[in-house]
């Protein structure tokens, strides 16, 4: 007998992969040109030609043994170094070298932030709409998610419906702005109401609720100014970043937990912290990509493909009469389905080859995710498509 829920999770495929899995079927049918996907978040733009030149620079003159080798389990104490310096330079972060703990991604420092923190019986709460990967992660550290529904028409956070899922079970609740899949980013005054409210229900409930800034579209912001830096607003932060968005390397695996020095009973929290990844086998994150981050440490993306796309299919998919919400970052968009059932709704778009993700996996309703990170010409061949869609719904002519 297998353990059950990992069975389940195991043969359940997440719809974003059945959808991938359909597009390349349907490619090989009636070729690739034919098929618009916008199912993954996969960055569309090549890593900084800095990160190129930098891993052959280090496979030309780095000791093979140790660019290869194993670095110490949190990362190398020179590659924390490195990023600490950058951080209290970018933030004022409280953050040194022994505060982080270097991951494969922010998948791994989720599941080690949340092993870390939680016992059973304790809640996690998830702001709707968010990454469906939360809801597994606490679940497999024992916590149970709670979901708080988003206020529909920004998708800012609905402050009554979150204070009324507060408890003094809740150990972690967790924000991720510029967020998957919406695009949205949270603003100054609702993080500052946030922070706030929080600290009020932690001298409340006598216990840190602690809050989890997982950022890796940080750096991905079109028209605003950087987000406010959240160990800055609230001492009980743990960030889980990835340089799987900003520099493009999803698949190389590569980000960090940072513990901030002001974070509550921080001594033993990075200790559980740097005890979860080796309970769930996340030591030493892999060592090349280690050092390619420490010397690519000021390297910033070219998001201008991303903003464009972002303001054509933003522009147009209003214009045929769709409700989208503005995203001011990421490489997502979230548009209202003209019919109830956002599964149905995806349905009818495939009839005219147009593969969106339906959001109730992303906790809410009726929306569905158009991932834009694709080139412009694929944005460009689909308008017609999107607008016989809107049409087909009486929503245009
Ligand atoms: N968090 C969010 C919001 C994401 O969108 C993703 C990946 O798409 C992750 C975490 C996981 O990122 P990584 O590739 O760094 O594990």
């Amino acid at each position: 007998m297998f353990n059950q829920s990992m069975l389940r999770l195991g043969q359940n495929r997440s719809v974003i992969r059945e959808i991938f899995e359909y597009s390349k079927q349907r490619a090989a049918q009636i070729g690739a040109d034919k098929v618009f996907d916008f199912s993954i978040g996969n960055p569309s733009v090549p890593p900084p030609a800095q990160v190129g030149e930098t891993i052959s620079r280090l496979l030309a003159e780095a000791d093979p043994l140790l660019l290869h080798g194993y670095s110490s389990a949190q990362g190398d104490a020179r590659v924390r170094q490195v990023l600490a310096e950058s951080l209290q330079r970018r933030f004022g972060a409280k953050i040194g070298p022994n505060d982080l703990y270097l991951t494969s991604g922010a998948a791994a420092a989720l599941s080690i932030s949340l092993k870390a923190l939680c016992l059973p019986g304790d809640q996690v709460v998830l702001l709707a709409p968010f990454f469906p990967e939360y809801q597994v992660f606490a679940e497999a550290a024992g916590a149970e998610a709670v979901i708080v529904p988003a206020e529909r028409e920004r998708l800012q956070i609905d402050f009554d419906a979150l204070s009324e899922r507060l408890s003094p079970a809740v150990k972690a609740l967790i924000v991720n702005s510029p967020n998957n899949p919406s695009g949205v980013v949270l603003t100054r005054p609702v993080l500052e109401r946030l922070c706030a409210l929080l600290e009020r229900k932690q001298e409340e409930y006598g216990h840190p609720i602690y809050l989890i800034a997982d950022e890796p579209y940080r750096e991905l912001i079109f028209d605003q100014e950087e987000p406010p830096y959240l160990p800055n607003l609230y001492d009980n932060t743990l960030v889980c970043y990835s340089y799987s968005k900003s520099l493009s390397l999803p698949g190389e695996r590569i980000g960090y937990v940072a513990v901030p020095q002001t974070a509550a009973a921080h001594d033993d929290l990075y200790a559980a912290i740097c005890g979860a990844g080796r309970a769930l086998g996340y030591v030493c994150a892999p060592t090349l990509f280690q050092q390619v981050i420490a010397a690519c440490v000021d390297v910033r993306p070219d998001i201008a493909a991303y903003r464009r796309n972002r303001d054509l299919l933003f522009d147009n998919l209003s214009a045929y009469g769709f409700r989208c919400v503005r995203p001011d970052g990421a490489f997502y968009l979230f548009m209202e389905t003209p019919e109830p059932d956002a599964a149905a709704f995806c349905e009818k778009a495939k009839e005219f080859e147009l593969l969106l993700v339906p959001s109730d996996d992303f906790g809410c309703p009726g929306f569905v995710r158009i991932a834009f990170c694709v080139s412009e010409a694929q944005i460009l061949a689909s308008l017609p498509a999107f607008r016989a869609l809107a049409a087909s719904y009486g929503l245009c002519d």
